[in-house]
């Protein structure tokens, strides 16, 4: 199969409304959104969902999100609106909020992998608000990376991972959020099943207490149920070990350069993903500034991108472990997935 690769700004009229008769006709489209790319097919037809899955590796058992353009279509997937539903998707979309509840019965068992809930998110990115109504449908989209990588933030990383593998890439340059979507189940207690953009904090004013599934920073135990399924997989990889530096940014600093040294001694190759604060602390040494400690935004926004920057061009990556407040909490979920919990603290 050839890629077809459309730039979203300069052939934004054609490269939509193509992409949305492909989606139509049961293909495969990846998208820019404002959290990753996602790759797209018609959410209501089950054998055009079957392709992602294939084309991405994908366990069969983990769920998709469903992605509109305007609130009102959750009418139609979920068997009914809860009141706390109407008061988040007022305050938070279009934007990276996923939101679970009971579904309706025109949603394929391809989507939910045969859960009796189904996850919608209306994303807040014109060229994905463009596609999908050019689509006419809901679309199903994971993001456009094969099982297991770090997400794609940009085009390039997309056909990276998927060209031969699918119909159409919309290139519309690098994304904003950088990590998938908050996913926050309504289906009993609110939940979050993996933090994004949209903060605890943030959905808290609107619906008050809100609670966080404890396997978010830490891996499943022995025999434990996965709240949400995507939690029984490795995600984030890159090849090369990631190993997380935990404590203030000093000692998270101090542990990373005496590690560093006993693996450079050993030969392995090294790079540290240092932050604004620890600058100074790894001179001569091999490190990649991603961001602000005090803004975990700027993080977010780099860390897939740095993590597919140095895929086997390293043995080893380091980097810092940050507080869980606010965006933190996305950072860190991400990082600690990255690095299959490797985490040193002393
Ligand atoms: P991705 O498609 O890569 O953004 O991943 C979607 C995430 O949402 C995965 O972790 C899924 O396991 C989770 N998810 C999607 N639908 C459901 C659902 N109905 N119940 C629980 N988790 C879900
Ligand atoms: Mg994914």
């Amino acid at each position: 199969m050839t890629t077809e690769l459309f730039n979203a700004k300069t052939q934004k009229e054609n490269g939509t409304q193509y992409a949305g008769r492909v989606i139509r006709a049961g293909g495969l489209v990846a998208f820019p959104t404002e959290t990753v790319y996602g790759l797209g097919a018609n959410g209501l037809d089950g054998e055009a969902v079957k392709r992602i899955f294939e084309a991405k590796g994908r366990p069969s058992d983990n769920p998709l999100i469903l992605h509109v353009a305007k609130k009102s279509d959750v009418k139609d997937l979920w068997a009914h609106v809860p009141n706390e539903a109407k008061r988040l998707m007022d305050a938070f979309w279009p934007g990276p909020l996923t939101l679970i509840f009971l579904k309706s019965g025109i949603v394929p068992d391809e989507v939910t992998a045969g859960l009796g809930t189904v996850a919608v998110r209306m994303p807040e990115h014109k060229t994905a608000l463009a596609l999908i109504r050019a689509a006419g449908v809901p679309i199903a989209a994971p993001s456009a990376n094969i099982s297991g990588r770090p997400s794609p933030t940009c085009a390039e990383h997309v056909l990276a991972d998927m060209d031969g593998r699918i119909d159409v890439i919309l290139d519309g340059g690098p994304c904003e959020v950088g990590v998938e979507s908050t996913v926050l189940t309504l289906v009993g207690r609110p939940t979050i099943l993996r933090p994004g953009g949209i903060t605890r904090e943030m959905l808290e004013q609107v619906i008050g207490e809100v609670d966080v599934s404890p396997a978010v920073l830490r891996p499943l135990k022995e025999g434990e149920a996965a709240p949400s399924p995507g939690m029984k997989h490795r995600h984030y990889a890159p090849d090369a070990r990631v190993v997380v530096a935990s404590g203030s940014w000093r000692k998270a600093a101090s542990i990373i350069c005496r590690e560093y040294e006993i693996e450079e001694a050993m030969g392995s190759r090294c790079i540290i993903l240092g932050t604004e604060q620890t600058r100074s602390c790894y001179h001569g040494m091999n490190y990649d500034i991603i961001g602000d400690r005090d803004d975990p935004a700027t993080l977010c926004a780099e860390l897939f991108s740095a993590l597919r920057r140095w895929s086997g061009k390293v043995d080893v990556i380091f980097a810092e472990a940050i507080e869980t407040e606010g965006r933190g909490l996305a950072y860190m979920n991400r990082l600690l997935r990255a690095s299959g919990f490797t985490v040193l603290d002393e």
